[in-house]
């Protein structure tokens, strides 16, 4: 059989993934990979599929959002996720590995297939001869192929800064005194008529205080690469950094009360915390101009802080750092595949999706997507109700304005039909669906090849799906 000429650009997580699906299927392809001739400022070895930072890919069980996508991952057959239990090091409930030995498992993999043609390349253009072209170059995508990105996609679709602010659920917010209004009650669109934005008010005590922690807590400091990307900050500044200009700056900034009575005073607060809708289905909600460097337990303490999310559950925590990804719901397909240009997919980082785990699911999708087209079938997206199916929408479908990166959490995925009050039987629950809803896609799509016997891979818990 002859195959249409397939180009994977970036042999790091997402890509190393995607070239191992092709090779397992007997597919070739040719993975453009720019080490060892260039390395970014946070890569330091010659090897494909480098862990950056941390060595650890997430909690194992399945009551939490990391564990299921794990889970789902090795009923796809992932390679890398599969590679990774195997070399697992003791890390508790967390799935850890030595990052070297892992990285150097990955490398051999690629190297004794013989459907991987490896290219040593700083790959600045699209290659010509490829019928297809995934494009998987990371959070640091090289600049060369920065522009031909920016050119193909127009600019303003291509960000390269992470500025973002934390993001709660819905559930977990105390509507005994947050409120849904809009300033000067202008616009309200929902059904009841009362306002998008959810209002969470401060006192002049409660503000001071806040302020106070906001200061006083400890910050991530920023890479030294990220350090020259101070530009970036100038529209986007971090509440720590408005907070150290002055006790009243955050008021007069994005705390600012004006427009806003709180129903329970019927007065306007001293100053208010905003939160906007985040997801289409209203599940999840970010703090607007939140954006915040503060280290996560920090945050977490500061949440404590705040009437009305004393107890939110926290999805996602605000980060600011160096960080190239498409504004996916505006370009991209649940496939992968870009909408103007369907033979281009996008895989890894770049997409939105954030994290090493979600990442490599990011690159199975891509190559699966190929697959299927390969088939001369209509790629399917995963089901909405699993955690890859929910990632992927949510990257593809949320508000392209307001879009910033994601990983894997709760919620994301459509609420049960029954609701269950205790979060850990909720989450085993959603997990359950997930499972369920996977292997129905499994079963219902056959050119992916995956047969019952990919599902024997060991798991820190038992699977009940
Ligand atoms: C400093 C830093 C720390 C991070 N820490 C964590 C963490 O602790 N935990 C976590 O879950 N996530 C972390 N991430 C986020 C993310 O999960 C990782 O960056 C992950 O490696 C992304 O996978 P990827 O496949 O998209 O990109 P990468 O794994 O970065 O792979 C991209 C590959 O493309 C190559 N490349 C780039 N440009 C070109 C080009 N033009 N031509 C050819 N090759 C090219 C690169 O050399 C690289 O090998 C971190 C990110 C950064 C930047």
């Amino acid at each position: 059989m002859v195959h249409p000429k397939i180009a994977i650009i970036g042999g790091g997580l997402a890509g190393s993934e995607a070239a191992l699906q092709f090779a397992k299927r007997n597919i070739p392809v040719t993975l453009y990979e720019m080490k060892p001739l260039k390395r970014s400022s946070a890569h330091h070895s010659d090897e494909l599929a480098e862990i950056v930072c941390s060595n650890s890919f997430g909690n194992l069980q399945l009551s939490t959002a990391s564990g299921l996508l794990k889970e789902e991952l090795r009923r796809l057959d992932c390679q890398l996720i599969k590679t990774a239990d195997r070399l697992a090091v003791p890390a508790g409930n967390a799935l850890a590995v030595d990052r070297e030995s892992f990285s150097k498992a990955i490398t051999e993999q690629v190297a004794q297939m013989p459907q991987i043609t490896r290219v040593s390349e700083d790959v600045t253009a699209l290659p010509e001869d490829a019928d297809y072209v995934i494009i998987a170059t990371g959070p640091l995508t090289s600049s060369g192929l920065v522009s031909t990105l920016q050119e193909l996609l127009q600019q303003q679709q291509l960000y390269f800064f992470d500025a973002a602010a934390p993001i709660v659920t819905k559930d977990s917010i105390n509507f005994e005194v947050a409120f849904f209004q809009n300033r000067y009650n202008k616009s309200a669109q929902d059904v009841e008529g009362t306002g998008n934005y959810i209002n969470c008010p401060l006192n002049k005590e409660q503000y001071l205080a806040l302020v106070a922690h906001i200061l006083d807590s400890e910050k991530t400091p920023l890479k030294s690469f990220e350090a020259n990307e101070t530009r970036f900050f100038e529209s986007c500044l971090p509440i720590e950094v408005l907070a150290s200009r002055g006790v009243d700056t955050l008021r007069y900034g994005p705390l600012k009360p004006v427009g806003i009575v709180d129903p329970a005073t019927e007065k306007r607060p001293y100053a208010v915390i905003q939160l906007r809708q985040d997801n289409l289905e209203g599940t999840l909600y970010n703090m607007v101009g939140f954006q915040t460097n503060l280290k996560w337990g920090a945050q977490k303490e500061m949440m404590q802080l705040i009437p009305g999310l004393e107890n939110a559950e926290v999805v996602r925590y605000g980060v600011m750092h160096r960080n190239t990804f498409l504004n996916s719901p505006a370009v991209l397909q649940p496939t992968m595949q870009l909408r103007q240009f369907p033979q281009i997919l996008i895989a890894g980082q770049l997409t939105g999706v954030e994290g090493y785990t979600e990442s490599i699911a990011s690159g199975l999708r891509a190559s699966l997507t190929l697959i299927e087209l390969l088939h001369g079938e209509t790629p399917n997206p995963f089901p909405s109700d699993c955690m890859m199916g929910a990632l992927f929408q949510y990257i593809t479908r949320t508000e392209a304005k307001h879009f910033q990166p994601i990983n894997s959490n709760w919620g994301i995925l459509p609420p049960l039909a029954e609701s269950i009050r205790d979060r850990k039987a909720r989450n085993e629950a959603l997990a359950k669906r997930a499972l369920s809803a996977l292997d129905r896609f499994i079963s219902s799509e056959k050119s992916l090849g995956l047969s019952p016997s990919v599902f024997a891979v060991p798991t820190a818990e038992p699977i009940r799906s």
